[in-house]
């Protein structure tokens, strides 16, 4: 990527978040998944940044889209949210797993704003060990039928195809190996239903499916059978890193919000930015915004050196520790950033009215989803304390 397309991308982003704010800030209040993040994102040709340009992307390298994330964050957890399912855990499989002509069927109209796609690994009995899932396939009449349940699915009840993660029906608990399977979601075998009993992420649609016999074509199987728990932990790599980076957004946005208000505040005959014990917030939210931005940019430059040579397992597993950093130090951050800006706004703050109280209940989920804090507590410790060998979940 050019510096010139990169200055572009950038511009666009800002003009589409500039556009999203109303929407956004409506949607909100109403409670409900706001389709504009869609529709507007297709309009200033957003919807696939790391998409390589000959398959109609922005061919943006991991910090660009990085830096997008956190500004379309600022916006909020729930746009930022769709695309992680539509690029980070979607696009991604597709473009670095997938094969020449499932990139040349998915990745046009998924840029094109034709295709919305969705990452399905989570299960009602499976959540931090994905490899206790029941999800199945068996081969039958030249086509895979996929049977099970996925839980708590980002894009879920909007997709028109899923990243599908299942176990071969014939092979038993013991030595069965998990595959990854493009699903497209029509007909009746395909039930999806939204889940709206959420304490914030209103505008991001979060949703579960059930899959009875349903069928895939042989060409859809992602990667060779089998490999499905690798690709599943690859694109989490990349998921996390736009979780951190949205977690930046909500920081920045905490700032901006609590400098122009605690100017503006009078309380005790002067603005509260004079006050000492207020300056510490903005102190310590500025400090979380330092450290979270230079934890991502090394954790995206790592990632950036794993994408130019995906065969190389050293890379790839320094990503995955530096990701991991990142994710963690980032959304536990944005968590506390966000409970400081409500505490700057006072009464103003325990509101949904104001952006920090939203940003308070939306960027809780960024601690859990993708990796919880634990997982990625336990990764940490077990690359520092010499390597796989010491992974606490073996
Ligand atoms: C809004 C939202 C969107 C999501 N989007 C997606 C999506 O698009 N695709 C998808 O596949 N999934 C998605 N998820 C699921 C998410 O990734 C899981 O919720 C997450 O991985 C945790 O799994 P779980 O909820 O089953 O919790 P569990 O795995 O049951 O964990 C419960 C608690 O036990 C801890 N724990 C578990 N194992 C260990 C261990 N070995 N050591 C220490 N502690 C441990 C966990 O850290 C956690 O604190 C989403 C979730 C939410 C809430």
């Amino acid at each position: 990527m050019t510096n010139e397309e990169r200055a572009k991308l950038m511009a666009d982003v800002e003009a589409y978040c500039q556009e999203l704010r109303p929407i956004e800030e409506l949607c909100y209040v109403e409670r409900k998944f706001n389709p504009a993040i869609a529709d507007l994102a297709k309009k200033h040709n957003i919807l696939g940044m790391p998409v390589p340009t000959k398959y109609g992307g922005r061919g943006a390298d991991s910090l660009t889209y990085a830096r997008s994330l956190a500004r379309i964050n600022r916006e909020g957890t729930g746009p930022r949210t769709f695309f992680s399912g539509q690029t980070s855990i979607g696009q991604y499989p597709i473009m670095r797993y997938g094969n020449e002509a499932q990139k040349q069927k998915y990745l046009p109209p998924s840029c094109r704003g034709e295709c919305t796609l969705a990452f399905g690994l989570t299960e009602p009995d499976a959540g931090s060990n994905p490899l206790e899932g029941t999800t199945t396939w068996r081969k039958e009449g030249g086509k895979y039928l996929i049977n099970g349940v996925k839980y708590l699915i980002s894009n879920g009840s909007i997709a028109d195809a899923v990243i599908v993660f299942a176990f071969d029906k014939e092979i038993g608990v013991k030595g069965r190996k998990m595959s990854a399977f493009i699903v497209e979601t029509g007909g009746a075998t395909f039930e999806k239903e939204a889940l709206h009993s959420k304490p914030g992420m209103y505008t991001a649609d979060t949703a579960m499916f059930q899959m009875n016999d349903h069928p895939v074509p042989p060409e859809n199987m992602l990667g060779e059978e089998g490999a499905g728990f690798r690709i599943a932990m690859g694109s989490l790599i990349s998921g996390r890193l736009s979780v951190a980076s949205g977690c930046l957004g909500v920081i920045e946005d905490c700032l901006i919000d609590v400098c122009e208000y605690s100017k503006m505040r009078m309380q005790h005959g002067k603005p509260i930015a004079k006050h000492q014990l207020v300056q510490d917030h903005i102190a310590m939210i500025e400090i979380m915004r330092a450290t979270a931005d230079a934890m991502i940019e090394r954790a995206a430059i790592a990632k950036e050196a794993s994408e130019q040579s995906p065969n190389d397992k050293a890379l790839l597993a320094e990503a995955d520790y530096k990701v991991a950093q990142a994710k963690f130090w980032a959304s536990n951050a944005a968590w506390q950033a966000a409970d400081r800006a409500v505490q700057v706004y006072g009464g103003r703050g325990w509101s949904e009215l104001y952006r920090p109280g939203r940003h308070l209940q939306d960027v809780r989920v960024c601690r859990i989803y993708e990796g919880t804090d634990e997982i990625m507590k336990l990764k940490i410790a077990s690359k520092v304390l010499g390597g796989k060998e010491w992974e606490a979940f073996k």
